[in-house]
């Protein structure tokens, strides 16, 4: 077992993830990315919370309702590209299956499941790396104003159900953890156990280095196609060349359905678009990341400035940037901290997502030595380390005492 060759598709947060676990358990690895590693894809640009506490996703009772307004309003988080709403019909159609109140507690509760492992996985790699600053321990805050209780509701009911800690906070608390807010919110929820990321893209570059230092192999190239040998051993194919692997991981984010349609399995995942944009040397203005839940976007404090993050566009892989979804993000950071100088560094990247809001994760249907790392969404960030690890255990046939039937790929056949 411990001589098996491993490929690796994608060198975001879970491929290199997949790669540290399965060097921990003696696996030779060697991982496959078109860019090089730290180019700015979802794990490069995202808002950098570790969020073990996020366990209600946006597959909810009260989504649909709030749909419309969402969409009409110029501060709110929901976006279209027109041109891809007819792409993603079908996706929309199964999201939509998923917002009974069932749904969304197996959502919830399968979520929890791993959120609730992901900060000690994170250690295990942290152990291994200097990480000189780059994660802070000062929580994560949200905040709204008397708008939409009913959704702020739901939210706390569903994580007390699920045993989730969290602090509820009055105006005068939050005034007290950030005095630089504007003071037009009412209350808020506070995870002190939340912790962020100063700069995601230094931590995987440290990770990646770990990788190599411990054996691990990269080389720079889009992987076009995967075809078996009679073994049915994977072949990774390249633009010019083919490497047979043992086994293979294929975790290439909200790019990775392009490959599982060539395994002949429909998966449906698609991509929600988000944003950020930098203002720089702003980072004193806030202590930790806090999110505006009414409006769907937060600020981390970060080696850049203040990162600016949010926004969920529907619009496929394709779509250039909207400029009225940067201007969004702008007009909210000056609608929280007032005046702001000119923003930097404006930035779309990919979360991957199924309309049941729960990742991929497990062999494949058609072809057992290749296994599926990807469909994080809005979490990927804090679930590398523990669905690397999760992954990794599957390929050396190891007993967890996790239920890991939600996250398999069957569950769309
Ligand atoms: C705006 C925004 C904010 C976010 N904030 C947070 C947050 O605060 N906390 C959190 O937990 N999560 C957050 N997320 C989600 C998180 O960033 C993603 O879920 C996560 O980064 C996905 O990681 P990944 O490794 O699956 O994919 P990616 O980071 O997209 O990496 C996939 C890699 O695969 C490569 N690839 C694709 N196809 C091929 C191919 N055919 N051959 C070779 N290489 C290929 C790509 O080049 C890429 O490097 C956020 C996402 C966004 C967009």
């Amino acid at each position: 077992m411990e001589n098996l060759k491993i490929g690796i598709v994608g060198a975001g947060i879970q491929g290199i993830s997949n790669a540290l676990f399965l060097q921990k358990k003696g696996f030779d690895v060697t991982i496959f990315d078109k860019e090089e590693p730290g180019s700015p894809v979802a794990s490069y640009g995202n808002a950098g919370h570790f969020s073990p506490y996020a366990s209600l996703s946006l597959n909810r009772t009260d989504i649909l309702a709030d749909v419309p307004a969402m969409l009409l309003s110029s501060t709110g988080p929901l976006a279209l590209k027109w041109n891809y709403v007819p792409k993603m019909i079908p996706w929309f159609i199964k999201f939509i299956l998923n917002t009974s109140k069932k749904k969304m507690m197996h959502t919830a509760k399968n979520m929890h499941q791993i959120l609730d492992l992901a900060l000690p996985a994170y250690d295990e790699l942290f152990d291994e790396i200097n990480l000189e600053g780059l994660v802070e321990n000062n929580g994560i805050l949200y905040i709204w104003n008397n708008k939409d209780l009913k959704s702020r509701e739901l939210e706390i009911e569903v994580r007390n159900i699920l045993g989730v800690k969290q602090q509820l906070v009055n105006k005068h608390e939050i005034h007290d953890l950030e005095p630089n807010i504007k003071p037009f919110y009412h209350a808020g929820v506070y995870y002190p156990y939340a912790r962020h990321a100063r700069n995601p893209k230094k931590i995987l570059l440290k990770f990646f280095e770990l990788f190599l230092k411990k054996g691990g192999k990269f080389s720079k190239s889009e992987v076009k196609n995967i075809n078996f040998d009679n073994e049915e051993k994977p072949i990774l194919e390249m633009e010019s060349q083919k490497i047979t692997f043992d086994k293979l991981v294929i975790a290439c984010g909200a790019f990775s359905k392009k490959l599982t349609d060539k395994l002949n399995e429909k998966i449906p995942l698609d991509t929600e678009r988000g944003y950020h944009v930098h203002f720089k040397n702003c980072d004193h203005l806030l202590k930790r990341p806090v999110i505006f839940s009414n409006r769907g976007f937060g600020i981390s404090p970060m080696e850049q400035g203040l990162r600016v993050v949010g926004t969920v566009e529907f619009g496929g892989l394709q779509n250039p940037l909207s400029k009225n979804r940067i201007k969004n993000l702008i007009n909210n950071a000056k609608y929280m901290l007032g005046d702001l100088p000119e923003h930097e560094d404006e930035w779309l990247g990919f979360r991957p997502t199924l309309p049941d809001f729960l990742p991929v994760m497990g062999p494949s249907k058609n072809y057992k030595n290749v296994f599926y790392c990807f469909g994080h969404h809005h979490l990927g960030w804090t679930l590398g380390p523990i669905s690397g690890k999760i992954v990794s255990g599957m390929i050396a046939k190891e007993n967890t005492n996790l239920n890991l039937d939600p996250y398999s790929s069957l569950r769309f056949s």
